[in-house]
């Protein structure tokens, strides 16, 4: 992981503003939905692609418990549980 050196401070509704010469570098248009991850004592923001928990497809998804599968691993999951 990179710092880019841009500090921003969060106001006092939480909101914080992505810089426009991060949006920019980062392709991030004004109607993209962001998805954030925690990882220790990072955050990180990473564009919004749903994608299956398992294969990481994106084909098809479907919603369990929180979590996406895909048709194809929904399909192999199926086949193991019943053979
Ligand atoms: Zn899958």
């Amino acid at each position: 992981m990179k710092a880019t050196g841009i500090v921003r401070r969060i106001d006092h509704l939480g909101r914080i503003v992505l810089p426009i010469e991060l949006r920019r570098k980062m392709e991030i248009g004004t109607e993209e939905t962001l998805e954030f991850f925690v990882e220790g004592e990072t955050l990180l923001l990473k564009r919004y692609a749903p994608a299956c928990t398992f294969c990481g497809g994106n084909k098809e998804l479907k919603e369990y418990n929180g979590k996406r599968i895909c048709a194809a691993c929904l399909n192999e999951l199926k086949t193991e549980e019943s053979g």
